[in-house]
């Protein structure tokens, strides 16, 4: 078998026209859609994918504020920084990019982002209403995996899904989502004794672990479909011995294409429809703070 791709590109764009025109109703409305997002320290990667950030919103119309505070930032101020930002009526939708200085609980700091502008679904309030199956805004790659499944068309209702990886913010509440649509979930972890037993009678296997080649063709049941979060930069040497980095998921593409029914690849699976589905949060959070939609 030859499986079939899951074009997470074609989704992503799909999702990010709907949400250009979802901001021009609000602007037509008098409804601002404002993203201030959080950059503590310099490192120079996470300010280019600061500024890539930007571009995107940009393209989506949403207005984006940069907040670069010292690496040197305390606890405290970082909190009030948080709690201005919350009180602010002209900023709809906040986010804090990630690593964050050491000294810096990251759990603590996500507990501060308000929970109706919580564009990436952090707060630990956000995650535990996804567990009660009542989401006001759920983190990013899950919602992207979900998504992906339903493309295929394969029922989630009654399906056996094994989801690898158990972060609390990748692989947990994808569980906790797939769950909620009727799927009979298990979760494997670092400590899971036998992962092939658990991975070989899925029908749906979602894998969110950060290990390049995790999982053969042994792993995946015949006619499976295959969802591989993963993103892995590698360095691979080609035929003329030229060395060269490229990024790859967790899953060996080449190899359990041959097995699986449908595969997201990587890059251009998951990562992109990641990207489009903070876009469709940051709506969300939008006409959750202007009053038009409802929490619950
Ligand atoms: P993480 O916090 O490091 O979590 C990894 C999980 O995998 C942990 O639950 C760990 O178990 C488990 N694990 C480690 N080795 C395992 C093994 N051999 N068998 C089974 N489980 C194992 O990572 P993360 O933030 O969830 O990210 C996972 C991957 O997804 C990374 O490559 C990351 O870059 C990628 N990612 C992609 C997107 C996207 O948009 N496509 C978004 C987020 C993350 P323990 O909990 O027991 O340690």
């Amino acid at each position: 078998m030859t499986a079939r791709i899951i074009d997470g590109k074609l989704l992503a764009a799909q999702i990010r026209e709907q949400v250009s025109s979802d901001v021009q109703a609000l602007k037509a409305m008098n409804r601002s859609v404002r993203l201030a997002a959080i950059l503590v320290g310099s490192s120079p990667a996470a300010r280019v994918y600061a500024d890539n950030q930007a571009r995107t919103f940009a393209q989506a119309g949403v207005e984006y504020e940069l907040h670069e505070l010292a690496d040197q930032i305390t606890q405290a101020e970082l909190d009030a920084v948080l709690a201005t930002l919350a009180k602010d009526p002209g900023v709809t939708g906040i986010m804090v990019h990630l690593p964050l200085p050491p000294h810096i609980n990251t759990q603590q700091t996500q507990y501060h982002i308000d929970i109706l502008k919580d564009v990436e679904g952090v707060n630990p309030a956000n995650i535990g209403n996804v567990l009660y199956g009542h989401p006001i805004i759920a983190p990013c790659t899950a919602l992207a995996a979900v998504a992906l499944i339903d493309t295929t068309g394969v029922p989630l209702q009654g399906a056996e899904v094994t989801v690898v990886g158990a972060s609390r913010i990748a692989g947990r509440p994808a569980a906790l989502l797939l769950t909620e649509r009727g799927a009979t979930v298990t979760v494997c972890h670092i400590h899971t004794r036998d992962l092939v037993r658990h991975t070989q009678r899925a029908d749906i296997l979602v894998v969110a672990v950060g290990k390049p080649g995790l999982i053969q063709p042994r792993h995946v049941s015949p006619g499976a479909v295959v969802i591989d979060i993963g993103i892995n930069r590698v360095t691979a040497t080609d035929a003329t011995g030229k060395s060269a980095t490229k990024t790859v998921g967790d899953v060996d593409f080449q190899a359990v294409s041959e097995t699986a029914s449908w595969i997201t690849p990587v890059p251009g699976g998951v990562g992109p429809v990641t990207v489009a589905m903070l876009l469709k949060n940051t709506v969300r959070a939008a006409r959750l703070v202007h009053g038009l939609d409802q929490p619950f």
